[in-house]
């Protein structure tokens, strides 16, 4: 089969790849679509580590079509979303009931062979059902979305708090959309990209600020999801009295920014950080088929596996939204 494989700095290419076989408790899946995504050109371009070679692809949906020894739960024809974190479930933190944080944490189209693929063998406890009314290519958002479900549960949410988000691509236009249903009847965007203030707008956003005019801001809860050092710093620097920032985005491993304690202490400042979405899929799901995360807002150009590995090189046009390839 052809796959999108990363084989190091700079060496990211549709190339041959075996098809996958179901071993022990493992099912078989026909990728109907895998979500491409910032993290993905981290790893192309080496600033997020992965093994090499690897299939990537971590935002897969498709269909059961052979189901492994061992396999109880789900049956040939079954629509899953697959959760990419594979803990061992032996560690002091799985141990604990925090499987991300897993000291031999694995993920598919990380350090395992992903989604970017027509085919992709994954075991049946990674597989989350689709729920019924769900299109099968919307499930893709649903790892992004359990990301942004656990972040929020990180963080104290009250109805009629202020927010504003800063970076409005695929999670932060989901943050607005969960934090507009939690109750948060003012939050603003902030983006450098027009187009994205705009998408704000249509999903709740109560008002939209460019990059370099979002100085001013005063607010309860700040979620910086761009993964940019200068927002990190406004974001912190709109913080009302016991407010919390969230950090969500990508930051690059060099980045270093300076914090001013004696603020923190005497204005009850909290910086909660959130990583992937533990336990959090099937809510995703739930809220993705419910509409409360609209998936058609999300969901942005439909791509061959070369166009995506172009969008991954950034070599490609440009494009909308969530870019994801449909086998
Ligand atoms: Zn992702
Ligand atoms: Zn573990």
């Amino acid at each position: 089969m052809q796959a999108l494989v990363f084989s190091g700095f700079d060496h990211t290419a549709v190339r041959d790849w075996p098809e996958p076989s179901a071993g022990q408790g493992e099912v078989i899946l026909r990728v109907a679509a895998a979500g491409l995504c910032g993290t993905d050109r981290h790893i192309a371009d080496g600033s997020y580590t992965a093994r090499s070679p690897v299939v990537l692809g971590h935002e897969v949906a498709g269909i059961v079509i052979a189901t492994g020894t061992g396999v109880k739960r789900l049956q040939i024809g079954d629509r899953v979303s697959v959760d990419p974190n594979l803990s061992c479930g032996a560690c002091a933190y799985c141990h604990s009931g925090r499987p991300h944080l897993c000291e031999q944490l694995a993920s598919f189209g990380v350090t395992r062979d992903g989604g970017l693929a027509p085919y992709m063998a994954v075991p049946e406890s990674q597989c989350h059902r689709i729920p019924d009314g769900l299109a099968t290519e919307a499930a893709i958002l649903a790892e992004p979305l359990s990301c942004v479900v656990h972040a929020l549960d990180r963080v104290h949410v009250w109805s009629g708090m202020t927010a504003a988000v800063w970076g409005l691509g695929t999670a932060g236009i989901m943050m607005i959309q969960c934090l507009r249903a939690l109750g948060v009847t003012s939050i603003t965007g902030v983006s450098h990209r027009a187009e994205h203030r705009e998408k704000a707008l249509r999903v709740g956003a109560t008002a939209v600020l460019a990059t370099d005019s979002a100085s001013g801001l005063f607010v309860d809860l700040a979620v910086e999801a761009s993964g940019s050092l200068s927002a990190f710093e406004s974001a912190l620097g709109s913080l009302r009295k016991g407010g919390e920032l969230l950090v969500y985005g990508v930051a690059n491993p060099e980045d270093a920014a300076s914090v001013h304690p004696q603020r923190l202490f005497r204005d009850e400042i909290s910086i909660v950080s959130s990583f992937v979405g533990p336990y959090t899929m099937d809510r995703a799901l739930h809220l993705l088929a419910a509409g409360t995360v609209d998936p058609s807002v999300v969901l942005g150009d439909a791509v061959t596996l070369r166009e995506a590995a172009d969008w991954v090189v950034k070599s490609g046009p440009s494009r909308n939204a969530k870019v994801y390839a449909v086998f």
